[in-house]
């Protein structure tokens, strides 16, 4: 179905929790977010029950992320009924990993089809920095586990914040020796996102795309190392998005990035969010939401129908570079 501005719509990202095993410096503050009660949260069967209903407005694909999303019980179980769901074609996961060496057989056996991690930094002390309690080596074995799982594509997110000084070219060489896709994502102002210095979200902690295209290939240049080249042919991974994407010549994987602030594309927006405590979100950058849990729960699919209508009557035309939001990035599901 179209929204009130033409776009396709038929992409859902459902939030699975507000919870994390890790604290991430731009998307929780340290001592976590108020948890929502469990009565709040929807059930598995409540996603279930909305999901189904999205299919009947076209949404063909939905991502499962929080919080993170592995911590939720019953992820797998989620998994399975939705690869049975008439209507939906691909199931994606964005995690940090940590919990794939043991779930990731499990994951790929129900169903799901993609896996994308999240991943800021080579450097063990930056990791802990950023994560505030994590280990790099936990993320690295989710890694491992997941193209050992034979999950294909592997994209790799990581958030580049100009004060971290992140070693992008490290990050992207990430590419060249395993079929891993590096995607390079702008930090955006989302919450009262707090960042490196403690400060919160500023424009100048955000390195537009453009400028780290210049930066990875200068210092690739400065190691003998040819340039990033442009991707528009078959070679692009599955799951193609609002991404850009190049490739070291040769290399097994690609380099890829996502701009929201420097190049949005609204123009190019099909999707719609679901919040754990069951709001309908059409726009991340927007605090407008519909409650869909109570439409659910007092008016049954009926009444859920209706709420997604009115999702796509009121997705705007684009975020006119809106800076924060009431939620957090761990409540609304990145
Ligand atoms: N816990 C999972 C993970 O980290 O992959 C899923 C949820 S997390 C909110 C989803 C993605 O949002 C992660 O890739 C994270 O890096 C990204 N993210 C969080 N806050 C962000 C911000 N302020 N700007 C850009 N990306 C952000
Ligand atoms: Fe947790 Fe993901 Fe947010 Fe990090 S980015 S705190 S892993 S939800």
């Amino acid at each position: 179905m179209k929204d009130g501005h033409g776009r396709v719509i038929d992409y859902l990202r459902i939030s699975l929790t507000d919870r994390c095993n890790f604290r991430c410096i731009y998307c929780m503050p340290a001592d976590g977010v108020c948890m929502m009660g469990h009565d709040e949260i929807l059930r598995i069967e409540e996603i279930e029950a909305i999901t189904r209903v999205a299919t009947s407005i076209g949404i063909r694909s939905v991502r499962l992320t929080g919080g993170e999303p592995l911590v939720r019980k019953g992820v797998v179980d989620l998994v399975r009924a939705l690869h049975k769901m008439e209507g939906i074609d691909n199931i994606s996961l964005t995690t940090n990993g940590v919990l794939l060496p043991e779930m990731a057989g499990d994951l790929k056996e129900a169903g799901l089809s993609r896996v994308n991690i999240s991943l800021d930094t080579l450097d063990p002390a930056q990791f802990e920095f950023i994560t505030r309690v994590g280990k790099i080596e936990s993320t690295l074995k989710g890694i491992d586990a997941a193209l050992a799982a034979g999950f294909n594509p592997v994209k790799i997110n990581a958030v580049t914040v100009r004060s971290l000084k992140q070693d992008y070219l490290a990050f992207a060489k990430l590419s060249i020796d395993q079929p891993l896709h590096v995607r390079f994502i702008e930090y955006m102002p989302v919450g009262e996102s707090t960042g490196s210095d403690g400060s919160g979200w500023g424009k100048e902690d955000v390195v537009p795309s453009e400028e780290l295209i210049e930066i990875i290939n200068e210092r690739a240049a400065a190691e003998g190392m040819p340039a990033l080249e442009p991707i528009d042919g078959d070679g692009k991974p599955i799951g193609w998005g609002p991404a850009r994407y190049f490739q070291f010549p040769g290399a097994q994987g690609t380099v890829g990035f996502i701009s929201p602030l420097s190049r949005h594309f609204c123009s190019e927006c099909n999707r719609l969010r679901l919040t754990a405590d069951g709001k309908l979100r059409p726009c991340l950058f927007s605090d407008r939401e519909l409650d869909i849990r109570a439409a659910l729960r007092e008016g049954g699919e009926e009444a859920v129908y209706d709420c997604f209508l009115q999702a796509l009557d009121l997705k705007p035309d684009e975020h006119h570079d809106k800076v924060g939001t009431e939620r957090k990035m761990s409540q609304i599901g990145g």
